[in-house]
């Protein structure tokens, strides 16, 4: 007698993001920013009166509210995940079935290809073109060729830092059968969300997350964003403690600073067009060994030839970024992680400063 395990699950290993110290961490496109005081002095002072004694409210109606209210939609299309991570393998499992096709773009967040896997349905992957934007007319021909039941992709991409305009997402949406979950982890970084119309769609299931713009990574609070009929069904089929007390009292409390968490953006966008600018900069100094894609996020992306060179080169210095094959992803830093990246670049070149700056 010998227990075996499935097939499925035969080959998979722990997610392992880098490990060790590193003096600079720009690998995890998380904020920069610390909290700020004044909400941190908010969050210890509701902390102190969770009742930890209960379960945690299992629609999570105090948070969702705030939500809601900051980003002016209506708090019943709203469901709370354990970061919007759970939000995607919750829904999942939920509109897919064994065997049923989901359309991913490439490249694109993993963890969706991963999270198909476990319901055993089958993953088509259409290539972005040359220059990583999605063309629409190919995804939605495809979604029709393979009757897709669900296109997901990140919109701004992450990794690719490219946005794709509203009326191209609105565009794909209506013409397709399939549902689609579109993940706008990074959209408070831009301006093209549908969080406003998402119930003109019954195909339509939006994602965000408090990980990236708010610096709140920590705390594991995504939101599903859909019609009511879809909404329920992510209520129904999640597991119904799913966020924590704790979890929901700190987002509380952060959505009531909706000003400072516009500045903290703000500062974000800066440095990030700041990191942006300077490695345009050497972009033309370098020619076909350094492109620079264009960032609607808070990081950037970069096609090299000597990515992996540079990651290692990186890492030696302290530096941890991201590294993909043929290209590197950087989180926008503080003004001095971001000069401290870019000197570290100056010296894999060997460009002195001077020519430079
Ligand atoms: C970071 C990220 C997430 C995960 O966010 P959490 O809320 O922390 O789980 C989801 N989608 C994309 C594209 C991301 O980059």
């Amino acid at each position: 007698m010998a227990y075996s395990l499935n097939s499925k699950i035969r080959d998979l290993k722990p997610y392992d993001p880098i490990e060790g110290e590193y003096r600079i961490r720009l690998d995890a496109n998380e904020s920069f920013l610390p909290v700020p005081q004044e909400i941190k002095d908010g969050i210890l002072r509701e902390v102190g009166q969770v009742a930890f004694h209960r379960y945690p409210d299992s629609l999570a109606k105090e948070v969702s509210a705030a939500f809601a209210d900051y980003y002016g939609i209506d708090a019943r299309f709203v469901t709370v995940g354990n970061g919007s991570d759970e939000s995607i393998s919750v829904i999942l499992s939920a509109f897919l079935m064994k065997g049923d096709k989901v359309l991913t773009v490439s490249p694109d967040f993993s963890m969706y290809r991963f999270y198909a896997s476990i319901v055993e349905a089958e993953t088509v992957e259409l290539q972005k073109e040359a220059d990583l934007s999605i063309s629409v007319d190919k995804l939605i021909q495809t979604a029709q060729e393979t009757q897709a039941r669900m296109i997901i992709f990140s919109n701004p991409c992450n990794p690719t830092s490219l946005g794709l305009d509203r009326d191209s997402v609105r565009r794909l949406i209506r013409s397709v059968d399939a549902l689609v979950v579109l993940d706008e982890a990074y959209m408070d970084f831009w301006d093209q969300s549908l969080l406003g119309e998402v119930t003109d769609y019954d195909n339509l299931i939006i994602l965000r997350t408090c990980s990236k713009a708010f610096g709140m990574a920590a705390v594991r609070l995504g939101f599903a964003v859909a019609n009511q009929t879809l909404t329920d069904v992510i209520k129904a089929v999640k597991s119904p403690y799913n966020s924590n007390t704790l979890t929901q009292k700190i987002g509380s409390e952060l959505f009531r600073h909706p000003d400072v968490l516009r500045a903290g953006i703000r500062k974000i966008v800066e440095s990030k067009d700041q990191l942006y600018y300077v490695l345009k900069q050497l972009e033309k100094d370098c020619g076909e060994k350094f492109f620079v894609y264009e960032s609607r996020t808070n990081f950037v992306f970069i096609r090299t030839p000597d990515a992996e060179e540079i990651y290692h080169f990186f890492l030696k210095q302290s530096i941890a970024v991201r590294l993909f094959p043929g290209f590197l992803r950087i989180s926008a830093g503080s003004p001095e992680e971001n000069d401290a990246v870019i000197q570290a670049f100056r010296n894999y070149l060997k460009i002195g400063k001077g020519e430079l700056s």
